[in-house]
């Protein structure tokens, strides 16, 4: 027990370290316009959100008493369709990271192209001291203090950080009680039984194995027998290796927040998650050497794929790479400062408004199969994932190509380019 505490993430959701978090993700934002040379007008419009919600969100605890927690829900931007991004329930909860988010995820459903602007949520509070009865208490007044802005065509929330399946359905099931009637599409990310999709939970993992391969392609490297490094084993981090191997790719090492382990020969996934089946975390586990966390990044390896927490790789330690690719599963793995020496020691990066987009992508078929009533199998789900992440991989780089840029900011150029089209196309309102 003491140890499990040990190894719980403090620092799991600190955006991009002492930046701040809106401005650091401004940053970049503010070189693809710079590029595209975004009228004055659009680029202040694109730098605001659309709207920002705070509510109290008052809960009886088991103990009787009442506590008072704070809730936020920020709407990005809607012009392309419905808000789309998770909420998460935690400790560091701030409105100027949610915002941060809810730009990124306006800009990852672009890169990706799919219908949907981006938002995000959150409620401060420490779900790892709370009982089920309260965080279905806190889940469901939440839900109702932001429902007005709720909605299959409004702003469809998912899981994020310490938020699941069953608070999903707590959501769609709140949000239909007031509608009078069941309004599956309401969020993503639920259990299968009631309208979640086939694929969604391995949908980032799988999308992370495209970019891997495309990449790999991209630089005339096969991806059977290329070996990669895996830091992260939870849902992307332990995926990825599971379906890049399958897939003929070496495995040479992987990390959990434990520490990690590393075989050259090549470590064996399965067996690496029945032991975390048993164990809980990788240490300690017998079949390959223990190394670090920071040794895990600095492995000699042809992709590196980064599936735990931001701001990993960084100005202190991107030297160290050896990496011909770094895959960008987790949501701001790479530092500001560590792009420019990335990019210099020739270090192909997928970024992870690309990377790690295919857990966005299943979402978006989640939510056309709740509103047409009618589900795919799992092979028709994982062929149109494959479909768009391939072709957003190629749009990416032909925006690179076009402007000399890295994958990064062909990201976010192309991103940026696309939701700008539309407020042009619709003119302002009123
Ligand atoms: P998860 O909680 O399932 O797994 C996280 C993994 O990281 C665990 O193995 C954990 O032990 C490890 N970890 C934690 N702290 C660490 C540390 N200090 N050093 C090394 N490893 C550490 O989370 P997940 O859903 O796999 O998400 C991982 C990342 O991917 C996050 O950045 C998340 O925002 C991003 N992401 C996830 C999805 C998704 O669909 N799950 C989608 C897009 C982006």
């Amino acid at each position: 027990m003491t140890e499990a505490k040990h190894f719980m993430r403090p620092d799991k959701d600190r955006f991009l370290g002492d930046e701040a978090p809106f401005e650091a993700m401004m940053s970049r934002f503010d070189f693809a316009a710079g590029l595209l040379n975004l009228e004055a007008g659009l680029y202040k419009v694109l730098r605001n959100p659309e709207k920002q919600i705070i509510v109290a969100v008052p809960v009886q605890m088991d103990s009787g008493e009442i506590e008072v927690f704070t809730g936020y829900r920020v709407l990005y931007n809607r012009s392309r369709g419905p808000a789309k991004g998770g909420i998460r329930f935690d400790l560091g909860v701030t409105l100027e990271e949610l915002k941060a988010l809810a730009a990124w995820m306006t800009w990852k459903c672009a890169v990706v192209n799919i219908p949907f602007g981006g938002s995000k949520g959150g409620v401060i509070c420490d779900p790892r001291t709370m009982s089920m009865g309260e965080l279905e208490r806190l889940t469901r007044r939440y839900t109702t203090g932001i429902i007005e802005i709720l909605g299959p065509d409004s702003d469809v929330p998912a899981p994020e950080v310490n938020t699941n399946e069953r608070m999903m359905a707590w959501i769609m099931d709140t949000y239909s009680m007031r509608h009078g009637h069941t309004v599956t599409a309401v969020v993503t990310g639920k259990p299968v039984e009631m309208g979640g999709s086939l694929g969604r939970r391995e949908a980032t993992g799988r999308g992370c194995t495209i970019m891997a391969k495309q990449a790999l392609r991209h630089l005339g490297l096969p991806l059977k027998g290329a070996t990669v490094a895996v830091q992260g084993f939870g849902h992307v981090g332990s995926t990825s290796a599971e379906v890049l191997q399958a897939e003929g790719a070496r495995i040479v090492g992987v990390s959990d927040v434990s520490g990690g382990v590393h075989d050259p020969k090549g470590l064996n996934v399965k067996d690496l998650l029945a032991w975390r089946q048993k164990n809980r975390y990788l240490t300690g586990y017998p079949e390959a050497d223990a190394i670090s966390n920071e040794e895990l990044l600095a492995l000699e390896c042809d992709v590196l794929l980064p599936a735990a927490l931001e701001n990993v790789i960084t100005a202190r330690n991107a030297e160290a790479v050896k990496a011909k690719v770094i895959i960008e599963g987790a949501n701001g793995p790479t530092a500001a400062g560590a792009d420019e020496m990335l990019d210099r020691k020739g270090v192909f990066v997928v970024p992870d408004i690309l990377a790690n987009a295919g857990g966005v992508t299943v979402s978006y078929f989640e939510w056309v199969q709740d509103r047409s009533g009618y589900f795919w199998t799992e092979e028709v789900v994982n062929q149109r994932l494959q479909e768009i992440m391939v072709s957003s991989f190629d749009n990416v780089l032909a925006v690179s190509r076009k402007y000399g840029v890295n994958m990064r900011i062909a990201a976010y150029t192309l991103a940026i380019d696309r939701v700008a089209a539309v407020h042009r196309l619709r003119g302002l309102y009123a």
